[in-house]
């Protein structure tokens, strides 16, 4: 392999099921109905992905969300054992490592600042929320491709951009969320399985069900 590219909540986390960043904002700030509510009117196909991220930094902002808010966040959050060292040996292989999440950049990189492994991270592709000196949140940024719905996309991106082939990359995920994946052709690897189905092996070409240290993924690498 070449490169491994990592979703985040989930994948690199432990969290409980369907808790990633997003829900844990709304639930910090006590809105978990309007968070329902929204994405009910999204699934029921009312409104498309941007405005629903429009409408979500709308009450945010209504919601005076703060800065410290996203760092009180990030301090909860616990990475998966083993993956400063599983990083770290991807790293000293020369294999390059990517996050594609579609959580919020910067309780994110406060995780893995924290870890110490933010180093080891060539890059990272997530929503930002972006926000003033006095830590007030004044702005929104989506990924560069729009939305982190079609995950094979960035794959794709990155294929071309570093000049990998498809068999020179594998994508580990969690969730019904990396599915797509598969579409760019590259290796894919389900571990601590969420709302997806690893026996469909178009989608999932292996699975660790019940990943307890991340160095278990290691030897899909192939180092
Ligand atoms: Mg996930």
């Amino acid at each position: 392999m070449k490169a491994v590219i990592f979703d985040f909540d989930g994948t690199l986390t432990k969290t409980k099921k369907g808790s990633n960043c997003w829900y844990k904002i709304w639930e910090y700030i006590d809105d978990l109905e309007y968070d329902s509510y929204l994405y009910n009117k999204f699934k029921n196909k009312e409104i498309n992905d941007t405005q629903w991220f429009k409408l979500i930094f709308e009450r945010y902002k209504e919601k005076n969300v703060q800065k410290k808010y996203l760092e009180n966040i990030a301090l909860k959050i616990k990475l998966l054992p083993g993956t400063y060292k599983t990083l770290e040996q991807l790293y000293k292989n020369g294999i390059k490592i990517f996050i594609l999440s579609g959580g919020v950049r910067q309780i994110i990189e406060s995780v893995l600042n924290r870890e110490k492994i933010l180093p080891f991270v060539t890059s990272l592709e997530s929503y930002d929320l972006i926000f003033d000196k006095n830590g007030k949140l004044y702005d929104f940024k989506f990924p560069c491709l729009h939305n982190l719905e079609n995950k094979n996309e960035y794959i794709d991106l990155i294929k071309k951009q570093y000049h990998f082939s498809k068999d020179e990359i594998l994508f580990v995920g969690n969730g019904a969320n990396d599915e797509k994946a598969y579409l760019s052709g590259a290796k894919t690897l389900c571990i601590n399985p969420d709302d997806t189905d690893i026996n469909n092996k178009t989608i999932w070409h292996n699975s660790i069900k019940n990943c307890k240290n991340l160095l278990e993924i290691l030897k899909y690498c192939d180092i």
